[in-house]
């Protein structure tokens, strides 16, 4: 009897039971497939941690007993597609049974869950032991609600788990949520942490990985890449960022820089979503740090909400509304994403250094995927469509299941509000409280008008005058409302000519 175990890409947890010890009857499969590096076009990095990271899996695997056959994406009996790969695979061992870790994407959730009920052998599922919830966690937390509230499912989950909390089940602090203690903005001190990351060479990699003929853009960065690949190279980047970042963390999580991309966030999504690292390693250390006195609990809770609360609950999301989800459009918004969203060149500073750090990094902080591009998109109407496969592509965390609640629920609020309470948009004077992208630029954070006018600026406005039957009944959207109840009618005409002037030419600012 042969026993075959896939793994995908995105699974390489080595704490999983599955690898407790080897086994002769068993093996392991691993593939880089054309299949997932063409379902959107990637940026380099991404596509290059992903096999360096599954190569050092695989490695290790066989270092420590186990019988792994790896199909590298130039290797001659590679078809390219996961089930004709498994086809291939299952023949070649003669295999008996077939076993699976469940996918985080639904789209291969179903291509997996089709291919092995066709299958003449046993075949099943099993957990990635990875996440604190099931899939269908949240939606129980939830069930017969229209709106989800994120702060309801993460004092359940903090309540559950019992983190930052007492014996008596009180919150750390008097408090479950210090988010209003985290909207400081940055003015340069104290610096942030240099960037400590290992630094390996890829570049053979990537050069193979072009040879396949796989497309990407960005930076590859291959000969001094830096994103932490194995288990260890994660817990050191864990480590350095408790002690360096996360006292600052809680402060300035939501300060934009062009001086610092980084700031304080601690760089570990891609380390987390591809499962090098559990989401409880993380948070115990964090909880530790604050126990031990070295982090203020606003950092601690401001940090653990992102993961315990945040990252588990739009996993529920996804699970609960997928099929559809991603094809979801409240606003019925179609412009094109213009060109710059390739090559980050546009006038608006704020979205140039966003988008270009996230070419050159394959990253950019939470903030700036939020409030400077995403908020541009909503306000000027591109498709959310075409914007989700953007942020699927580009950023080296990007996986389908945390991807898409943000980009479309809580950035573009193309679901109608199931996640967010209120559409996150702004106009400039947001984006300048918060960050120093508006002096030096080429746009008047002031001026609502003219051709130097920051086009945040009549966009935000306009947005909510074209919206108003869907959102003016938002309580949270009064104060909107009554200001744009208050201008008068010239007024108002002229932000909706210049707002239109705007979308019409989106590709030219
Ligand atoms: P930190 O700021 O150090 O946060 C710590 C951790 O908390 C992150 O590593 C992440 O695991 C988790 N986290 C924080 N915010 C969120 C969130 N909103 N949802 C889920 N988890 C969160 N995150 C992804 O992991 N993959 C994505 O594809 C992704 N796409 C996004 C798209 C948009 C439009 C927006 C607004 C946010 C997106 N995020 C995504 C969430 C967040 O921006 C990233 O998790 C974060 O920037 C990763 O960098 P970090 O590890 O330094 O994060």
């Amino acid at each position: 009897a042969m026993r075959l175990k896939l793994i995908l890409g995105d699974q390489l947890n080595h704490q999983h039971s599955w690898f407790a010890r080897p086994s002769a009857d068993e093996l392991f499969v691993m593939m880089e497939v054309r299949q997932e590096t063409d379902y959107v076009l990637h940026h380099a990095q991404k596509i290059i941690a992903i096999f360096a990271a599954m190569r050092d899996f695989a490695r290790r695997l066989r270092q420590a007993g186990h019988r792994v056959h790896y199909l590298a994406i130039d290797d001659a009996d590679n078809r390219q597609s996961i089930t004709a790969n498994l086809d291939y695979l299952l023949a070649h061992h003669a295999a008996t049974e077939l076993r699976w870790q469940a996918p985080d994407e639904w789209r291969l959730d179903r291509q997996l869950a089709d291919y092995a009920a066709a299958l003449p052998i046993a075949a099943a599922m099993d957990d990635t032991e990875h996440f604190y919830t099931a899939r269908d966690e949240a939606a129980h937390i939830f069930e017969g609600r229209d709106h989800w509230l994120m702060e309801h499912f993460y004092r359940r989950m903090r309540s559950k788990h019992g983190v930052l909390v007492s014996d008596t089940g009180k919150p750390a602090g008097g408090q479950w949520n210090f988010d209003h203690d985290n909207r400081e903005a940055w003015q340069g001190i104290p610096w942030e942490p240099a960037d400590l990351r290992g630094r390996h060479d890829h570049s053979v990699l990537w050069q193979t990985i072009q040879a396949s003929g796989a497309k990407s853009f960005g930076e590859p960065n291959a000969g001094d890449f830096a994103w932490p690949l194995n288990h260890e190279e994660a817990l050191e980047q864990l480590e350095r960022f408790v002690e360096l970042a996360l006292p600052h963390f809680g402060r300035f999580q939501d300060a934009m820089s062009v001086k610092a991309w980084r700031l304080f966030h601690s760089l570990l999504s891609f380390a987390m979503n591809v499962k090098l690292l559990s989401p409880r390693t993380v948070i115990d250390r964090v909880q530790n740090a604050w126990r031990d006195g070295a982090v203020p609990v606003a950092s601690a809770e401001g940090y653990i909400r992102q993961i315990l609360g945040w990252r588990e609950y739009v996993r529920g999301v996804y699970w609960h509304r997928m099929p559809g989800y991603d094809k979801l459009n409240a606003f019925g918004h179609d412009t094109p994403l213009p060109w710059w969203f390739w090559d980050g060149k546009t006038r608006m500073r704020c979205v140039a250094a966003a988008i270009g750090q996230s070419l050159e990094h394959a990253h950019s902080h939470h903030i700036n995927r939020l409030m400077v591009i995403g908020n541009f998109a909503l306000l000027a109407g591109l498709s959310p469509e075409e914007l989700h496969r953007w942020y699927l592509g580009i950023y080296i965390d990007a996986f389908e299941w945390v991807e898409l609640p943000n980009t479309l629920g809580m950035s573009q609020f193309a679901d109608g509000g199931l996640l967010a309470t209120k559409p996150y948009v702004s106009s400039a004077a947001y984006i300048d409280r918060m960050s120093d992208y508006c002096k030096g630029c080429h746009y008047d954070k002031k001026a609502r008008l003219g051709e130097r006018a920051c086009p945040y600026n009549a966009l935000y406005w306009d947005f909510f005058d074209r919206n108003r039957d869907k959102l003016a009944g938002n309580q949270r959207l009064g104060m909107v409302y009554q200001q744009l109840r208050r201008m008068d009618d010239g007024a108002l005409a002229a932000l909706r000519e210049r707002a239109a002037d705007l979308r019409a030419r989106v590709a030219e600012l």
